[in-house]
């Protein structure tokens, strides 16, 4: 047997490629050296809608006239010059088609295997969009903003701009009263008018629940200006109301405004600055805009670490008290006022006023509460055996978290029990706004404390808003008049007259009155004259550190 003719084997070959060539699943265009068509599969064809017989033998470039110049062009003479293999992803215009295209070049010319990746992109499109951008609004999510402001904060060129910070006022009422779904479509609605209430270069990007915020950029030397025209705008768009699903709703947004230069912080720290304005905005009555400015940080910062100096203190046990003495107007000893200071290890003596709204805040109040009543127990405990401070009153100051406690009656009980304290000479003083809430469960606890003998003063009277109507259920024995109308009394045309009435009140009411502040003899003979049983003020004494104290009632004594 004779091998096979060379010619056969040839033309074997060349039907075997060709066989191969048409079975692969990508499309695939043999290009010749002067950029003829010299063949293409039945895949190329179908993808890029032509017919072979029209094609072949015909420059590329005459077919596909749009691919000249384009980076086809350019991937294929990179491909001929450097002869390597040259791989890139193209979105091909006329037929709106990704191709994934491989070009290999070879002796005879240029073979270049393509395919349809369009479904592929489609599905990183849409993986991208889920990342990317907020799903009920269609916005830029936070994750897409973060980055633009990192890249705004990154551009050398830069010209500077603003990240506004956008709350909703009220937003829960709308979930609450027509449902979430509707309160979804309010924040819809809302973004579609942020939207069109900015620059069409601005992002504007869904933060999270109620909160958006605007990416303004390349705002240069008047970037406060135009910070500040975007959000009186915004505040003016939302004056219409928005419909929801047929109902009239209105919404105000607060907004906070910090702005970015080249030699700005980073990311967090100018959202943070923007939160903080936008909080700020909130307290100024909302429906609002505030810029950021260092003293809010300032305060935030001594707030955080006012905070933890409490942690640390009550740890470390640096309160102190000071008892203030309280006199009868005809200026003998009544008893005295427990009050709280703290020793700080680099601030020295620190008054309550600058630390008891902290503790009350965050419920270190209680433990701190609970150590004064205990202290001031003691003491009134240690008095009973002496003839001379035996009778004497102590008054302590309970916070309104404090006395809401539901245990706060046993506490009392207890201390009162440990320390040997009498209930009789012990003094609870609470604030107006303890009267605000539960009237009826705070009447049972203070009828409780009063079955046993402990007394209660209402402090600060009339600067609070307590309901006069109420005052006789509850069994008070003292108004203590705010130290505010004793000051104003000599001073103002009404003053007098408002201390005037609170003594009647207290007398219609069997109540004690002990007037607050007095700080010179002319007050106190007013305050006789008007009727009031007791004072306390620096004409009588400051209040004392104990070791002081007890000079003192040796002096009084
Ligand atoms: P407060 O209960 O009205 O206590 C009276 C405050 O007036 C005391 O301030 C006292 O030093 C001050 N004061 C008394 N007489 C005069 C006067 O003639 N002139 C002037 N200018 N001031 C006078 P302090 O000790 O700084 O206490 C401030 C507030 O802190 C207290 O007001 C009370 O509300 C709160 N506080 C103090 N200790 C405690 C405590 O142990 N527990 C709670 N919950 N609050 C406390
Ligand atoms: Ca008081
Ligand atoms: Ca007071």
């Amino acid at each position: 047997m004779q091998a096979p003719q060379a010619p056969h084997t040839e033309a074997l070959q060349a039907a075997c490629l060709t066989a191969t060539l048409e079975s692969i699943s990508d499309a695939v265009l043999m290009l010749g050296h002067s950029w003829e068509i010299r063949y293409m599969n039945g895949n190329a064809e179908r993808l890029l809608q032509v017919i072979r017989s029209d094609v072949v033998g015909r420059r590329v470039w005459e077919v596909f006239p749009e691919a000249v110049g384009g980076p086809y062009h350019r991937a294929y003479h990179q491909a001929v010059e450097t002869n390597m293999p040259v791989t890139f992803e193209e979105h091909y215009a006329p037929l709106d088609l990704w191709t994934e295209i491989r070009a290999y070049p070879s002796e005879e010319g240029l073979t270049i295997y393509f395919r349809d990746v369009s479904e592929r992109k489609a599905i990183e499109a849409e993986i991208n969009r889920l990342a990317f951008y907020d799903k009920l609004t269609g916005l830029p999510n936070r994750q897409l903003l973060l980055d633009r402001i990192e890249q705004a904060l990154r551009d050398e060129h830069g010209q500077g701009g603003a990240v506004l910070f956008i709350d909703l006022d009220n937003f829960k009422s709308i979930n609450d009263t027509r449902g979430h779904d509707k309160g979804d479509r309010l924040l819809q609605l809302v973004a579609d008018r942020l939207n069109d209430s900015v620059r069409s270069c601005d992002t504007v990007a869904r933060f999270g629940g109620d909160e958006f915020v605007v990416l303004m950029e390349e705002l240069g030397v008047s970037a406060k200006d135009s910070a500040r025209a975007t959000a009186n705008h915004l505040l003016q768009a939302f004056r219409a109301p928005f419909e929801v699903d047929g109902v009239e709703h209105y919404s105000t947004p607060s907004i906070g405004v910090a702005l970015f230069g080249r030699e700005s912080a980073g990311v967090d720290e100018i959202l943070k600055r923007a939160d903080l304005a936008m909080y700020q905005a909130k307290a100024d009555g909302r429906n609002n805009f505030s810029f950021f400015d260092p003293a809010m940080q300032e305060r935030v910062s001594a707030r955080a670490q006012l905070e933890a100096d409490l942690r640390r203190a009550l740890v470390n046990q640096e309160f102190e008290l000071h008892y203030q003495p309280l006199a009868v107007v005809d200026g003998k000893l009544a008893g005295v006022e427990a009050l709280a200071r703290w020793r700080h290890p680099q601030r020295g003596l620190v008054p309550p006023d600058e630390f008891i709204a902290v503790a009350e805040e965050t419920n270190m109040i209680l433990p701190l509460g609970r150590w004064v009543l205990e202290e001031a127990c003691r003491l009134l405990a240690r008095w009973a055996g002496d003839a001379s401070t035996s009778a004497l009153e102590m008054s302590v100051n309970v916070s309104t978290v404090q006395f809401h406690r539901p245990d706060f009656v046993e506490q009392v009980l207890e201390v009162l029990a440990q320390t040997g304290a009498r209930p009789a000479l012990l003094r609870l003083e609470l604030t107006e706004s303890v009267l605000l809430t539960e009237v009826e469960s705070t009447a049972v606890k203070m009828q409780r404390l009063r079955d046993v003998g402990v007394c209660f003063s209402l402090d600060d009277f009339g600067t609070g808003y307590s309901s006069l109507s109420y005052l006789h259920r509850l069994p008070l024995s003292q108004l203590k008049i705010d130290r505010s109308f004793i000051w104003g009394a000599l001073k103002e045309a009404h003053g007098a007259a408002i201390v005037r009435m609170i003594v009647a009140l207290g007398r219609a009411l069997e109540m004690t009155v002990l007037a607050e502040g007095v700080e010179t003899s002319e007050q106190l003979a007013f305050v006789r004259a008007e009727g009031c049983d007791y004072y306390q003020g620096y004409l009588f004494s400051k209040p004392l550190p104990e070791h002081e104290l007890v000079a003192f009632l040796a002096r009084d004594a």
